[in-house]
């Protein structure tokens, strides 16, 4: 099967991992190969050829020229090249969401559901593109009128994680496309593929329009190629998803060469159950949030606080519905899913890691705990576990994998103490039926999160809104919302159409 989807997407068992633009891919063969593994077989997909420090430099150099066309092209027009893109992904979703879906490992839906946000974020880039607004004001001196504009940045570098192998490069890309920018994309090397078959799609369809080079990639065996990318004074904007570890070092090193950063990365994210909560709706977001993707969402519930009186049957209800999703643990590309396998063997001995420790604190196991070591792949049971306190170190920390911690509470003011306490600030909920806590939950003394909601689970989100997280989660926002103006850079201008020349505050230089 995997060879029927590379080859509807135009990719061989061997492909190169760099495109150069100009309809060009790379012909590097000796920089080391990348070999993506199908996560619920084990079995290598195919072969991707690493690039080298020399195809870097054509891809920095084309871009650049490819800028100089792209920024003074009026951003109506840019949005129609974007619209094209979309189209083409509108046409390849359902090839692109198998592939995504037997690279990365996320059942089907889920994977064609991230192809659908890339064609959302292109449509929603598209209206974008007439509304690049910055505001006039009134000048304090006759004759004057001042406005801000935002031009478009330059190069912009796009470095992505495994779990959203496509969309979040959309959700960049789409938006600096339409700012004027050109993207540079380096993605995860656990999923090359479906990042080559972004490209040939994106790319087809803007040289099929007449349009020139918008999108470059590379792939790197090692890191050296993507630490060089990160101190690139020529790259005006490192746009970085992944962990906090490596977030962190990225966003120091932009900062030093006085770059632009958006980090987007590790979330801890944690939903409250008051005492009013609607269980019909607090359940299924529950499982859903800690379970889907195989608790591979930075979004994905990881901590669950309940009141106290009405714990012991959400406990049971929680453990009951985990035993339906084990009965449906396969092959993501399989239509019965539920639960596909972790992307990595690392990400299992991740897993395995956490509920030792866990158990170690003091923990218990209510349901799962154990990778399912008879089949091939890396499939896990989903876990839930209880017993432990918020400050114990293996929840404070982000385990990529489908691990719930579930601990009691006794008022909201608690439960939100709890919620924040912890390094990472991405994502959270509460389900009230209480208008009263709502409000407190969303004001300035509730949840510090980038997102939080009410009566809707943590995981996953609409490209409408701004996403990201705070603290440790980075403090970015990309995707909806005024999240365009960070492929920008801003400038306030001020015309005198009077005769004579006021200064400001009033000062008299006499010449
Ligand atoms: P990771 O940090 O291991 O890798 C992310 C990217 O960084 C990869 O492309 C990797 O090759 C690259 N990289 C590694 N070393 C580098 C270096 N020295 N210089 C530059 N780039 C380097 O993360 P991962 O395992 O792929 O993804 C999982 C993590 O990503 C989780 O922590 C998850 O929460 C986070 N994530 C966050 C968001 C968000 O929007 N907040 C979204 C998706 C994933």
């Amino acid at each position: 099967m995997s060879h029927a989807i590379l080859k509807s997407l135009g990719i061989g068992n061997e492909h190169s991992g760099g495109y150069l633009g100009q309809g060009e891919w790379s012909k590097t063969t000796d920089a080391g190969a990348l070999q993506p593994v199908n996560p619920a077989t084990g079995e290598v997909i195919a072969t991707v050829h690493a690039s080298s420090a020399a195809d870097y430099e054509v891809i920095v150099r084309r871009a650049q020229e490819a800028f100089k066309i792209w920024r003074t092209t009026p951003a109506p027009l840019r949005g129609e090249a974007v619209r094209l893109c979309g189209e083409a992904l509108r046409k390849h979703k359902d090839a692109l969401g198998s592939l995504v879906s037997l690279e990365m490992g996320k059942i089907k839906p889920e994977g064609d559901g991230e192809v659908q946000e890339m064609i959302d974020i292109a449509d929603f880039a598209v209206g974008q593109s007439r509304m690049l607004y910055g505001y006039t004001m009134h000048s304090e001196r006759p004759g004057h009128r001042m406005y801000e504009q935002y031009h478009p940045l330059g190069i912009v570098g796009i470095i992505s994680a495994f779990n959203f192998p496509v969309a979040v490069w959309a959700w960049n890309a789409m938006l600096a496309a339409v700012c004027g920018d050109i993207c540079i994309w380096k993605p995860s090397p656990k999923t090359p593929l479906t990042a080559i078959a972004t490209m040939k799609i994106c790319n087809d369809a803007l040289k099929d329009g007449g349009y020139p080079d918008l999108f470059f990639l590379f792939n790197d065996a090692g890191s050296d190629l993507a630490q060089a990318f990160v101190d690139d004074k020529r790259v005006g904007l490192i746009s970085f998803t992944g962990s906090t570890k490596v977030g962190r070092m990225v966003g120091e090193r932009v900062a030093q060469r006085m770059g632009r950063s958006l980090l987007e990365l590790g979330g801890n994210n944690a939903i409250i159950l008051d005492e009013s909560a609607d269980l019909k709706l607090a359940i299924p977001g529950i499982v859903f949030g800690s379970v889907g993707t195989a608790g591979q969402r930075c979004t994905s519930t990881r901590r669950l606080f309940v009141h106290e009186s009405i714990y012991d049957n959400v406990l049971e209800t929680l453990v009951k519905a985990y035993g339906q999703v084990e009965g449906k643990i396969g092959d993501p590309n399989e239509a019965t899913t539920l639960m596909g396998p972790l992307n990595s063997q690392e990400a299992v001995q991740g897993y395995l890691g956490a509920i030792e420790k866990a158990k170690a604190a003091g923990g218990t196991v209510a349901t799962g705990g154990k990778a399912l070591a008879d089949r091939k792949g890396n499939f896990v049971l989903p876990t839930i576990i209880t017993g432990l306190k918020n400050s114990d170190e293996v929840i404070q920390t982000e385990t990529f994998a489908p691990i719930l911690y579930v601990m009691k509470f006794k008022t909201l003011d608690e439960a939100i103490e709890l919620q924040n306490g912890v390094p990472q600030g991405l994502s959270s909920a509460l389900f009230t039926e209480s208008m009263k806590s709502a409000e407190k939950y969303l004001s300035a003394a509730g949840s510090d999160c980038g997102i939080s909601n009410v009566n809707i689970g943590t995981s996953g989100a609409e490209i409408g809104g701004a996403f990201g997280g705070e603290k440790e989660t980075g403090g970015g926002r990309e995707s909806g919302s005024d999240a365009w103006k960070v492929y920008m850079r801003r400038q306030t201008n001020t015309i005198n159409y009077s005769d004579s020349l006021p200064l400001a505050q009033g000062i008299k230089f006499d010449l």
